[in-house]
């Protein structure tokens, strides 16, 4: 038996269902901010990733799905690509490579498959979807201002209540910029000097190499060390603390609450000032919905102009899952209107019915003329038809069709002209 890869899994009705509510919700709200759909390739050049995300995250460290592509003829150059971890990387890529910054802001969102090759566990898997948004564009455009982080941030505190989830916590930090980084590492580096030969091994070579990065350590016996660490919070420059203070102002003018936590970091290396993750108690250790976060300098370190940013991605399994609960799948999967059930020999005549009533919108299950009337009940009740129709020459010799409803047991005969305000009605 061939079984689907470890930490990769199918999604079946109904809960594809929720999946598709979400969805749906999530492209209303983002309608109303006014964002636009981008949809870019699940693999690019693993260059992208390495100098975008950051060599010393666990990411690319560890977690890459990453194959050497063999050219097939000497002018198709081999090269290394990496199935994409995340969706910033390649959004920028796309905004450097069609000049999007001609446009002024951009504001754009995605959702889609990403790949890490984690520790499969309940709500962490190495196939994952992500709800992805970014603001980016020259800062003349107003990509730099506070008020996109903000708007931002109250875009998914309105996307999390609207689909009923609402005990959720946003931990807000900022993490500076260039400046404040070189300044922090640096303190970091002394702080780290005397303990980290009581750290693990990652945290030993995290030290030397990106000290900002112990802050993602999660073995436990390292945390009391971390404790003691200095904070970003000490080292924001001027700039970096007003603008902090800028978006925290009209969060609190637009009454989103925050909580500040100033271990927080995320888990790459392109975030500047603004970050920031949506926890929910009901998720337990993977208790991150969605994270995100200001990337002032990504586009040049990828070869672009200076096109500052801010996005976040939604891990889509998760917000599903907290959903679960609340919202069955079963209760927004949607139902036939009608079940039509063919007598012997009246199959095109019932095809030509479902035909004229799909086009009013409704939602037809078509039965099959082989099916004794007994055996069209029991599939229309398995179906949870509100109606069944039925289809037999003397209907159709009359025009109008015993339309018998499942719920009520009430039947009547309708008029062809009449059943679709019928059925809807
Ligand atoms: P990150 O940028 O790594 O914080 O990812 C953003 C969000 O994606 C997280 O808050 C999670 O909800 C989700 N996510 C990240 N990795 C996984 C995974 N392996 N499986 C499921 N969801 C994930």
């Amino acid at each position: 038996m061939i079984k689907a890869v470890r930490g990769t899994r199918d999604l079946l009705p109904p809960e594809t269902a929720l999946w598709n509510f979400v969805e749906a919700a999530a492209r209303d709200v983002f309608r109303a901010y006014n964002f636009q759909e981008i949809r870019t390739p699940v693999f690019e050049q693993t260059a992208l990733f390495a100098r975008g995300v950051g060599e010393e995250t666990d990411i690319v460290s560890k977690e890459m799905y990453t194959w050497e592509d063999r050219g097939r003829a000497a002018s198709d150059k081999g090269q290394s690509l990496t199935l994409r971890p995340e969706a910033t990387a390649g959004i920028v890529r796309a905004y450097i490579e069609h000049q999007l910054a001609d446009r002024g802001l951009n504001k754009l969102y995605c959702i889609g498959p990403m790949f890490r090759r984690e520790r499969p566990q309940k709500g962490r898997y190495r196939q994952f979807y992500q709800i992805d948004a970014e603001i980016i564009g020259p800062a003349s455009a107003g990509s730099e201002s506070p008020a996109r982080d903000a708007e931002l941030l109250e875009m998914l505190a309105t996307l999390l209540d609207r689909l009923g989830i609402t005990d959720w916590n946003l931990q807000l930090n900022s993490v500076g910029c260039a400046n404040d980084r070189a300044q922090f590492n640096e303190a970091l580096r002394q702080a780290l000097a005397p303990v980290q030969d009581r750290m693990c091994d990652d945290c030993q070579r995290r030290a030397l190499t990106n000290p900002l990065r112990v802050f993602d350590c999660k073995v436990p016996a390292d945390q009391p060390i971390i404790e003691t660490l200095p904070r970003i919070s000490q080292f924001l420059d001027e700039a970096c603390r007003t603008h902090f203070e800028a978006v925290q102002a009209i969060l609190k003018k637009v009454e989103v609450p925050f909580s500040l936590n100033d271990r927080l970091v995320r888990g790459l290396d392109y975030y500047t000032r603004t970050a920031f993750e949506f926890t929910h108690g009901a998720l337990g250790a993977q208790n991150a919905i969605l994270g995100g976060g200001r990337y002032d300098g990504l586009s040049e370190a990828l070869g672009g102009p200076p096109a500052p940013g801010i996005g976040f991605a939604i891990g889509e399994d998760r917000l599903v899952m907290s959903l679960e609960e609340k919202t069955p799948a079963e209760s927004v999967m949607p139902k036939p209107d009608a079940y039509i059930a063919p007598l012997a020999g009246m199959n095109g005549d019932a095809a030509r019915l479902a035909r004229a009533l799909r086009r009013h919108d409704l939602v037809i299950e078509l039965g099959d003329d082989t099916f004794r009337l007994k055996k069209s009940f029991e599939a229309a009740a398995r179906a949870g038809a509100k109606y069944i129709l039925i289809v037999g020459e003397d209907e159709v010799k009359a025009d109008a069709f015993a339309l018998k409803n499942l719920g009520t047991g009430e039947q009547i005969s309708v008029p062809r002209a009449d059943l679709a305000r019928k059925i809807q009605g």
